[in-house]
């Protein structure tokens, strides 16, 4: 595995950089690093803005409007996004349904829905999750049944991430109950205008809106809408989960939260624990970056073999572990920073002058407890740490 970079992956580099230092909405960049939470606006201005450029599907062919980037390239465009302070984008169309759709869609639909993605104007939601149906997700009980050219949907989703600013949700229905529960399921996309869809917001333990849950009663959605055959949207499933897993990496974001975290230690009287020598502190700071740079080997050990547009395999369980818990462990040492000054609520930080009246406080102090608590879902989300588990121990035999 070569790990130098070329002159031209620098002068790259350079261009990206220079972009998102330029060219990229700097409100953006500047609500971010004030600690504010972002609008569903700030997440279109953002797309908008890498679309335009024609950069915010790195990961897709080329024909449907990928960049044609190298491995190389794109992992050093993901680093200057995150060293920027840029956010990600918002993976449900990117990320997870188009490589469904512009490898098992039909003609009409590449056409009917990637454009639409590739230029933020629709964003999507993920309909897999219900009541009685995670980590067992074939358990599934949303039904559609067929009436002509329509199905009819009824059931309930729920954990949905940023369903309330979704155009449209992509969902596991059950349209059949026999033979073995998998070969029962279709995949979905169902507009989420269609009347029938009701979403009730969840706040999560950071006091934040992310979450929802989606009841679907009486839904009518046209067949065309149907990916691939009826009975095989596990196997489309499969495909997805692959990318989703292989998602959540953010290398250079974990590297910009740790030097971040070593530069606002002097806002604290116990900041130089982070720095002196035999502190415990410091001792598991150091760890967490261990962790971080074995994380990033592991990225290009499993990344780097592809080309674009392909699934990576099993290696994206042990990247979801080892990213997943690594952004954990980044947290903890925050919250130690943080100390007394952690506070025991969540101030709604929407506006600029969120941190009126807070002001004892270190600025970092608060984001850094809502995002310690958000956090500890990311072992949870995109199949469990125990499901990534299993997944290992049944490729290796066990
Ligand atoms: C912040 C957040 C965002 C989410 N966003 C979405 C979304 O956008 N769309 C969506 O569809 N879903 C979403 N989810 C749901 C998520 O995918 C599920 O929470 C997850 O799959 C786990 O399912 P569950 O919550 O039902 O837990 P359960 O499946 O009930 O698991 C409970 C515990 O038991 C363990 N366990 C379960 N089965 C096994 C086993 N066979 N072996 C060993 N241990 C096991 C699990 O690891 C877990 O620790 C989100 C969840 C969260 C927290």
């Amino acid at each position: 595995m070569n790990l130098e970079l070329s002159d031209a992956d620098e002068a790259f580099r350079a261009t990206v950089r220079a972009y998102f230092a330029t060219d990229y909405p700097q409100e953006i960049l500047r609500k971010l690093a004030n600690g504010q939470t972002l609008e569903k606006a700030d997440m279109v201005a953002s797309e908008r803005a890498m679309s335009a450029k024609g950069w915010l599907a790195p990961g897709w062919p080329q024909t449907y409007g990928g960049t044609g980037w190298t491995v190389a390239e794109r992992f050093i465009f993901d680093e200057e996004l995150e060293r920027a302070g840029a956010p990600g984008v918002s993976p449900m169309g990117l990320l997870y349904v188009a490589p469904v759709i512009y490898t098992f869609g039909t003609a009409e639909q590449k056409a009917r829905w990637l454009p639409d993605i590739l230029s933020a104007r629709t964003f999507w939601a993920q309909g897999y999750s219900e009541p009685e149906a995670g980590s067992d997700l074939a358990s599934l009980r949303m039904q559609a049944v067929r009436d002509g050219d329509e199905y009819v949907v009824d059931g309930v989703k729920t954990w949905t991430s940023d369903g309330h600013h979704a155009d449209w949700i992509f969902c596991l229905v059950r349209t059949s109950d026999e033979g073995k529960k998998q070969q029962g399921i279709t995949f979905l996309c169902v507009d989420m205008t269609t009347p029938g869809i009701e979403v009730k917001p969840i706040i999560t333990i950071d006091g934040g809106h992310h979450l929802n849950t989606v009841v679907f009663t009486n839904v009518r959605v046209p067949v065309e809408n149907r990916i691939g055959d009826e009975g095989l949207g596990w196997t489309y499933n499969k495909h997805l989960l692959s990318h989703e897993r292989t998602s959540y990496a953010h290398v250079a974001g974990k590297r910009r939260q740790l030097q971040s975290l070593r530069a606002t230690s002097a806002e604290t009287a116990w900041g130089d624990e982070l720095s002196r020598e035999g502190s415990s502190l410091r001792r598991r700071t150091a760890e967490t970056e261990i962790e971080l740079l074995s994380l990033e080997m592991t990225v290009f050990r499993a990344l780097a073999p592809l080309t674009n547009g392909e699934a990576p395999g099993d290696e994206a369980s042990i990247l979801k572990i080892l990213a997943t818990e690594n952004a954990q462990a980044i947290s903890e040492r925050a919250l130690e920073l943080a100390g007394p000054y952690a506070p025991p609520f969540f101030p709604d930080r929407h506006a600029a002058d969120w941190r009126s009246g807070l002001e004892d406080i270190p600025a970092f102090a608060p984001p850094a407890v809502a995002s310690y608590f958000f956090t500890r879902a990311q072992t949870i989300y995109g199949g469990a740490t125990e499901i990534q588990k299993n997944i290992i121990a049944r490729q290796l035999g066990l």
